[in-house]
């Protein structure tokens, strides 16, 4: 979710040139993007070497004392420059289909990184910026915050330390960046793999994800005594990449296989583990030669938070809100697994999470997702975007030709986000579906930059949306999974940040905010592709035209629900080992894995398998070290506004032009926390230790309602407990919602069986029917009396009060169990069987 939109420079990046794409004319070719010098890979060269005599000319320029305002103007202008080519050359190499142009950006962003280096450490440039800073009273307001941006970057770059140690600092910076590349290639060059034999163990959907492979295994040919014949037998080879692991995770119902597959998954790359180390340490030293205590405290002192300290205790807030209930998952999951293994001591295992969980999601809520699919194809989710752009903004997103040479990929398509009194506000590129060679994942790229150019004219904004949705374009069967909806409506929250952004300097446009803050809108953006006022205006069935309809969207956000908790908390933990590993540091790095290891059992219900290191698989680590926290951040601030901005009327003009005017549009160039205040007001957020963290209410509130409707919904789907007394005249049926009598019967069952189930056992009261079951499955209490427990789905039950059950348990009479009529009974019954279709309900 978390996408490298942050700046890593003091000169940070996107792009400029005044060539503004040329839309008409069939004979006025340009190049990539619009700009005239990418008509060929070759191009790129020549693009560099303008872009670096121009900012030399700038250079130049600033040295040579102007005013303050011209030195932020001028400042701006190298940025601008640079990050044309910077971040051109980015999206090339992500995109391009021509192996030539991939190259050529590649060469190019080399080389403009040099003259980055250079830049950042000009020594005439610093004190330029200081200057300015200095004369804050004479500079706009936004130019001051410009000017003591600047100042602060060059700083991190380490150019006001001495010569030797910023010797080191450069030193280590690059061998930062080499490390975190490595991280990455590890990951690809050595996925991890495991062989399985036979291939049945495998359920056959998924083979074409596996690789075929055979082995000879020697036995007895029946008839020959003694005789040995080579068997050849096949099987499959599982290589553990994040994809496949998933797959096999979700579908493969082998215990065994998945244990494999979970430990060889989170064991490589093994060189990773060293990586990792070198990382830490390396990120480590030079915050301390910044004067930092530790990398952490580097990465964090410029957001929201401040400071470690903020972010660790907002962290454990989290973590112990969200514990109880992600118990109470946990021990959901653990209790369906026992039930589906017929074993009922067995314990839950990572391993077992993707695989139980889909299941359970998929029986309680009967979700099909090539159903849910088909009320989703592309060309109508792009429709839902236009439909957001025009209720929240009255604007408009409208499909604009592209120049001959502009575009990179037939598939790509050209809006102009328009409204109908300002005219157009910038360009979005949407390039959606999957190729060989594409950046794998969905992200936004920056093009240009909006900036103010003269009093007249505005540099406008152009970004690039990628996706790696499957299928081709205009095919009817390009229809999203709804995950890929709400990767879309994120990544356009992106997209809308930038092409909204106003702000006089290029350097603050759109989402270059504090990491902390920039994952708010698109965050907000999610919940458009949840709400059903927004998805009955698009959604809508790729055959019969029919809108979505409401139960199916209820039992889309049931699912999404239902193990909630268990997601958040992974959230948190990961975010607190993170802050650990870039924290300060323990004694050995040995100790590391160790505490990583206890920090899983401490902050999360399920427990480390010893030898596993997740760590060394989640690139997150790299690209935010110390910063994975934000996403949890932009969760709260997003639930604050949604709920008192957008809940009451999701598609209203005055909410998104509040969300216009007071947020987007100033991008970085005001204070995030005083942009919250202008569009929330009291709320959203609280200081706390000299630093900001979100006020939780929101969210919290809105988890609890989910919870809550969710645990009734649990209920539903597993706990119909059948009691049968085998003994004329006593067949009977105790319903689940009279937990009291329920409760008298256990304990009967108890005394008379003289079993070890005691009331204690299935407590607390909301388990208590789900417990029963387990536990009494194979009950036989006598020869007359044998209890058989099915499952049922039914109405919501609410939840007995267990304590006040065992002071008023009595002997249960005939006319207490025999309460069902036969016809409850019946339809029971009925929908008992047409579940079983649902591969879950077993019936024991
Ligand atoms: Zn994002």
């Amino acid at each position: 979710m978390l996408k490298p939109n942050y700046p890593t420079l003091v000169l940070t990046c996107h792009v400029s040139t005044r060539v503004a794409p040329q839309l008409n004319g069939a004979a006025a070719t340009t190049g990539l993007y619009g700009f005239d010098h990418l008509k060929t890979p070759k191009g790129f060269q020549r693009f560099v070497d303008d872009a670096i005599e121009r900012s030399g000319e700038l250079v130049n320029y600033i040295s040579s004392m102007p005013s303050s305002a011209e030195v932020v103007r001028a400042m701006d202008e190298i940025s601008n420059t640079v990050c044309c080519v910077v971040d051109s050359a980015e999206l090339c190499r992500n995109t391009h289909p021509d192996r030539e142009f991939v190259e050529a950006a590649g060469k190019a962003s080399m080389r403009i990184n040099e003259y980055l280096h250079y830049l950042n450490t000009n020594h005439s440039l610093y004190a330029a910026v200081k200057r300015a800073e200095k004369d804050g009273h004479l500079l706009t307001k936004e130019a001051h915050r410009a000017a003591n941006q600047l100042r602060i970057d060059f700083e991190k770059g380490g150019i006001h330390l001495p010569p030797e140690k910023l010797a080191r600092v450069n030193q280590l910076n690059l061998s930062i960046l080499q490390l975190s590349r490595e991280f990455g290639e590890n990951i690809t060059i050595d996925p991890g793999y495991v062989d399985i034999f036979p291939a049945s163990r495998i359920p056959k959907h998924i083979h074409h994800l596996l690789k075929p492979i055979h082995r000879f295994t020697s036995g007895t040919s029946s008839g020959s005594l003694g005789s040995w014949n080579n068997m050849k037998e096949k099987g499959l080879r599982i290589t553990t990449d994040h994809r496949t692991l998933v797959s096999v995770m979700h579908w493969v119902s082998d215990e065994e296989v998945r244990k494999m597959a979970y430990i060889q998954g989170n064991s490589v790359p093994h060189a990773n583990l060293e990586v990792l180390d070198k990382l830490a340490a390396a990120r480590h030293e030079l915050a301390q030669m910044m004067g930092y205590r530790s990398y952490a405290e580097f990465v964090v002192k410029p957001n929201l938070a401040s400071s470690p300290e903020v972010v660790i205790s907002f962290l454990h807030e989290m973590s112990k809100m969200v514990r109880p209930r992600a118990d109470e998952e946990f021990e959901a999951i653990r209790n369906f697994k026992r039930e589906k293994c017929g074993q009922r001591c067995i314990d839950l295992e990572p391993w077992d999470e993707t695989y139980y969980t889909a299941m359970m999601k998929s029986s309680g809520h009967n979700l099909d997702s090539s159903i849910v699919a088909s009320y989703f194809p592309l060309p109508q989710c792009i429709e839902g975007l236009k439909v957001l752009v025009n209720s929240l903004f009255g604007a408009m997103l409208c499909n604009v030709p592209m120049a001959p040479g502009e575009s990179w990929h037939p598939d790509v398509l050209k809006m102009s986000l328009h409204h109908p009194e300002e005219g157009d506000l910038g360009y979005l590129y949407l390039d959606l579906y999957s190729r060989k060679g594409k950046y794998p994942g969905c992200a936004n790229f920056a093009v240009k930059g909006g900036c103010r150019i003269s009093e007249t004219e505005y540099q406008l904004p152009v970004v690039a949306l990628l996706c790696n949705f499957s299928g081709s374009p205009g095919s009817s069967t390009v229809r999203l999974n709804h995950g890929d909806v709400e990767t879309l409506f994120h990544e356009f929250g992106h997209a809308l940040h930038s092409l909204f952004s106003r702000t006089d300097y290029q350097h603050f446009s759109g989402t270059r905010v504090a990491l902390d803050f920039a994952e708010m809108p698109s965050n907000l953006f999610e919940y458009y592709a949840w709400d059903y006022r927004v998805l009955r205006t698009f959604a809508k069935h790729y055959s019969t035209g029919e809108i979505i309809p409401e139960k199916l969207v209820k039992s889309m956000q049931g699912a999404r629900d239902m193990f909630a908790a268990t997601e958040l908390q992974r959230q948190v933990f990961y975010a607190l080992a993170d802050q650990t590993l870039f924290g300060e540091q323990p004694a050995s790095p040995n100790d590391m894995n160790s505490i990583l290891a206890e920090f899983k059992t401490q902050h999360t219900s399920w427990k480390h398998v010893e030898g596993t290191n997740w760590q060394i698989r989640f690139s997150h680590l790299v690209n935010y070290g110390a910063g994975y926290y934000s996403y949890l951040y932009a969760k709260c601030f997003a639930a604050t506004i949604w709920k008192k901005l957008c809940q009451e009327d999701p598609l209203s003009l005055t909410a998104g032009t509040a969300l216009r005017t007071k947020v987007l549009q100033h991008g970085g160039s005001k204070e995030p926390a005083e942009l919250l205040n202008d569009l929330v007001g009291e709320g959203i957020l609280k200081h706390c230790d000299g630093g900001i963290v979100p006020d939780i209410t929101c969210f919290l509130e809105e988890s609890r309602e989910a919870w809550e409707e969710n645990s009734l919904c649990m209920e539903d789907t597993r706990c119909y407990v059948m009691w049968k007394m085998i003994e004329p005249g006593m067949a009977g049926y105790l319903r689940p919602t009279n937990h009291q009598k329920l409760s008298s019967w256990i304990t009967i069952l108890c005394n008379a069986s003289g079993s070890s189930v005691q009331p204690s056992h299935v407590a607390p009261e909301f388990r208590l029917s789900w417990n029963i079951f387990t536990l009494l499955t194979n009950i036989k209490i006598s020869e007359e009396i044998t209890v058989q427990c099915k499952y049922f789905r039914l109405n919501r039950t609410r939840r007995g009060n267990l304590e006040d059950t065992e002071k008023s348990s009595t002997v249960a009479t005939n006319s207490q169990v025999d309460e069902f009529s036969d016809e409850y009974t019946a339809k029971l019954e009925q929908e008992h069987t047409t579940n079983r279709d649902a591969s879950v309900h077993q019936e024991l």
